[in-house]
């Protein structure tokens, strides 16, 4: 009995304890599951987190103007201008402030024409427009004619004094003075404003050793229906001379400074190679063109009504404060002036000394706009593109 007790109780327990030990198996290997599982989610997590830093989120940092010097760039100083403008509050066209704003971007043109390089021939001048009309095919204002007179635009043109035939090819760096009228725009467009000033401070001593000029125009009634931009381009007596646009615009605030609009893939090709943080994404392009955003650049003249080939950059981190008393200084992450001021002076540096740049600009002139589309993106800021066929 208690040997047929005992085989009873082992035959009886013995799959207890098996169904036990199986069941401690299981368990472990279903803790152990989960802990893969959120080990593998935890290192995913990191990896999108990193990869969203590197793409979006990475930014240089910023100098003050003595690491900057004399010939490079610096984001305190680009800030100073952002700073003033945005303090007059909303400067839309035909306000008091605009004026106040206008005469604050001559004042400071005047100051880098006269610490400008003795080889570089420096012209500034205040642009008073006559009456015109912009009617587009295409985009937000298609179909509108838009009626303008008497807009002001400081222009700053450079020019190596021993090269006169440079005048007949310009690069146009471009931007807008002007607000809406809810908003300072310190993102849009004082940063823009902010990083331009600061750029032809450091052109103003590389630009004798050029090969082509550089203008760079502070447009007033880009909100108006981009016809500062219009009224430049079919008015000015320097407007035949231009050969590519560059166009600098926000549709939020800071971050990083985005190539989403360009032409020609020799263009992108100098932007790429020469950019030291280069960042373009064709995707907003798309946003963009579909109204979404609703919004306009002034690279749509350049492009459309003056058939030049270029590239058009815009900021864009929160969005959401684009056109609204939002659109705050406070909102401007430390180092997106840099990175768009270190990008574009590479790149004006550059396209400016090139012979081959500007023997490609000349030939882009003669070509379709379908033929100037180009498909570009960039991952972990290295760019790579291709050209949509006609
Ligand atoms: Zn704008």
């Amino acid at each position: 009995m208690p040997r047929g007790q005992a085989s009873s109780v082992s035959t009886h327990e013995r799959p207890r304890v098996d169904a036990a030990v199986v069941s401690d198996k299981d368990n472990g290997r279903h803790r152990r599951s989960a802990y893969l599982l959120l080990g593998l989610l935890i290192v995913f997590l990191h990896g999108s987190w990193s990869v969203y830093r590197m793409q979006f989120a990475n930014l240089p940092l910023p100098l003050d103007a003595e690491q900057a010097g004399k010939r490079g760039f610096s984001e305190a100083s680009a800030l100073k201008h952002v700073k003033y403008l945005t303090g007059l509050g909303p400067h839309p066209v035909g306000s008091d402030s605009l004026d106040l704003a206008v005469q604050y971007v001559y004042a400071e043109a005047e100051k880098i024409k006269k610490a400008a390089h003795p080889d570089v021939d420096v012209q500034l001048e205040l642009f008073h427009t006559d009456i015109g009309a912009n009617r587009l095919a295409g985009g937000l204002f298609k179909g509108k004619t838009i009626l303008y007179s008497d807009l002001k635009h400081v222009i700053l043109r450079f020019v190596p004094k021993y090269l006169p035939e440079a005048e007949e090819n310009l690069i146009l760096v471009s931007s807008h003075i002007d607000t809406v009228f809810t908003t300072g725009g310190a993102g849009d467009c004082s940063s823009c404003v902010g990083v331009m000033l600061e750029l032809a401070r450091g052109v103003a001593q590389w630009a004798h050793g050029f090969k082509s000029g550089v203008l760079f125009l502070f447009n007033t009634g880009e909100e108006e229906g981009l016809v500062g931009a219009h009224s430049f381009i079919t008015q000015h007596h320097w407007r035949n001379s231009v050969r590519f646009a560059v166009d600098l615009e926000a549709m939020g605030i800071g971050g990083k400074s985005t190539l989403f609009q360009g032409t020609h893939q020799w263009a992108l090709e100098s932007f790429a190679t020469v950019a030291k943080y280069p960042s373009a994404q064709i995707a907003i392009q798309d946003i963009f063109n579909s109204g979404a955003t609703n919004s306009a650049t002034d690279f749509q003249i350049y492009l459309e009504v003056a058939g030049l080939p270029g590239l058009d950059f815009a900021y864009t981190d929160m969005t959401s404060v684009y056109h609204t008393k939002n659109d705050k200084m406070e909102h401007l992450k430390p180092g997106s002036l840099q990175h768009n001021g270190e990008n574009m002076l590479a790149f004006l540096l550059h396209a400016a000394s090139s012979q081959k740049f500007m023997e490609d600009a000349h030939e882009a002139k003669q070509e379709s706009v379908e033929q100037k589309k180009a498909i570009f993106f960039d991952i972990l800021a290295s760019i790579w593109w291709s050209i949509r066929n006609a």
